[in-house]
Parts: structure tokens; C-alpha cells; sequence
């Protein structure tokens, strides 16, 4: 293969790699935004739900407090009905017991009701504290990987500027320039591989001439439509001489 050929793919590897870790660094304050707002979601639920078991129980001890009032009548009527004068008076205690009574019941059963619902809640919270913590474990991992990553991103790019500025100073001045320029244009991809007589980037078909030069991978030839410079990947021989799909037959 022609030298500079060779030096321009292995170029456009430490390039592409080299803006994938620099794409990665740059999305870094975008996914601690996320990891952030996770764990903030999850401490929200947290405390959503001990909010409603302290309702719950609140609302629990206003309804006892009316209990105990409706006794402490309870228990007054029934004294006054022990000196009660008239049948008047008698009919009139009768009914404020009833009263009574009835509201007893009533806010038992309310209390009872509370009671059954607050045990789904404090279920329902430690769900929600059990969820914060696994989300914790989680991020913690997540940011521990994405930092081990940042520091292995950031050897990557300097070790690249190394290999890249050594690649460079070997190539053809012409020929890095073409490169440069194609790149520029091309969002970083100046490379393009040719594959059965077409531009596998572009998809535009080459001319047969330039596809059976490209074929030999000695010269510097660019694609007629999306200037990229083509170079042909000769395939494996046990894979150009396989049927395609087939896969070997046990021998029987
Ligand atoms: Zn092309």
C-alpha cells in the first residue's frame, strides 16, 4: 500500500477516536444534569411519602382528640341522667347520649380507616427510601465509571496529539493538505472506504477506472462526489471464497 495512503487511515482512526473522546467530554455536564435530577426525583419521593405518613398520623390525633371530647360529654350526660327531675329532661339527656354515641362510632371508624391507610403508607415509604438508595448505589457507580473515563479520555487525546503530530511529520505536505481540506469540509472524515465500486460514506458509484485504481491502494485518488480520498479494504480470502450466508457443514 502506498505509504501516505496508509499514514492518512491511520490519521483519520486517531482523528475520528479522537473526536469521539472530545464529543464525550462535551456531554459530560449534560449527564451530571441527569444523574442529578435522578437522585433529586428519588429524595422528592422519599420525602413525599414521609409527608403523607405524618398527615396520616396527624390527622389521626385531631380524630382522637374528638373521641376523647365526645366521651368526656359521653360521660357528663350520663351523670346528669342520674339526677335528672322530668321525663323532658330524661328524653333530652337520652338524645345527647345517642348523639354522642353516634359520633363516637363514627369517628372510630375514621380512625380505623387512617389506620389501614398508614399502614400502606409506611409501606409505601420504605419503598421510596429502599428506591433513594439503590438510585444512590447506582450513580455512585455511574459517576465512578464516567470519572475513571474522563481521566482515561483525556490520555487518550494526549496520547493521539503524539501519534498525530508523528504521523504528520512523515507525510507528504500536498497530501496533508488535501487531507486537512476534506476534513474541514466533511465534518472530520476525510477517509472513505471503496467497497464493490461505490463510496461506502457518499453511496455514490465510482467511475469503474477509479474503483479499479482504488482497488490497488498506490495513489492518492479522491471520490468524484464527496471528495473524500478512497481506499479498498482487500477482503479476508476464506471470506471472498465462502458462499455468503452459508455456514460449514459438519462433515457426516
Ligand atoms: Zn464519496
Amino acid at each position: 500500500m502506498n505509504a501516505d495512503l496508509e499514514r492518512l487511515i491511520a490519521l483519520q482512526k486517531l482523528d475520528s477516536t479522537a473526536e469521539a473522546a472530545r464529543r464525550a467530554l462535551a456531554a459530560e455536564p449534560e449527564h451530571e444534569v441527569a444523574l442529578t435530577a435522578r437522585l433529586e426525583s428519588a429524595t422528592q419521593h422519599v420525602a413525599a411519602a414521609k409527608e403523607q405518613l405524618a398527615a396520616n398520623k396527624n390527622a389521626r390525633a385531631a380524630l382522637e382528640k374528638d373521641v376523647a371530647m365526645h366521651q368526656g360529654r359521653l360521660s357528663k350526660f350520663r351523670d346528669q341522667g342520674m339526677t335528672v327531675k322530668t321525663n323532658q329532661e330524661f328524653q333530652a339527656i337520652q338524645h345527647e347520649i345517642a348523639f354522642a354515641q353516634t359520633e363516637i362510632k363514627k369517628i372510630e371508624d375514621a380512625i380505623l380507616e387512617r389506620m389501614m391507610e398508614s399502614d400502606d403508607l409506611a409501606a409505601a415509604a420504605r419503598t421510596a427510601e429502599a428506591q433513594l438508595a439503590a438510585e444512590q448505589r447506582a450513580i455512585d457507580a455511574d459517576r465512578r465509571t464516567g470519572s475513571a473515563a474522563h481521566i482515561e479520555m483525556h490520555a487518550a487525546l494526549e496520547r493521539i496529539a503524539v501519534e498525530r503530530a508523528t504521523l504528520i511529520a512523515g507525510l507528504d505536505t500536498q497530501v496533508l493538505a488535501t487531507f486537512d481540506a476534506v476534513s474541514r469540509k466533511r465534518n472530520g472524515v476525510a477517509m472513505s472506504e471503496a467497497r464493490a465500486g461505490v463510496c461506502t460514506i457518499c453511496h455514490v458509484r465510482l467511475r469503474p477506472q477509479v474503483f479499479n485504481t482504488v482497488l490497488r491502494n498506490d495513489s492518492i485518488l479522491q471520490c468524484d462526489h464527496c471528495n473524500r480520498i478512497l481506499y479498498y479494504v482487500p477482503v479476508p480470502a476464506s471470506a471472498a471464497t465462502a458462499p455468503s450466508g452459508a455456514s460449514p457443514q459438519p462433515a457426516s
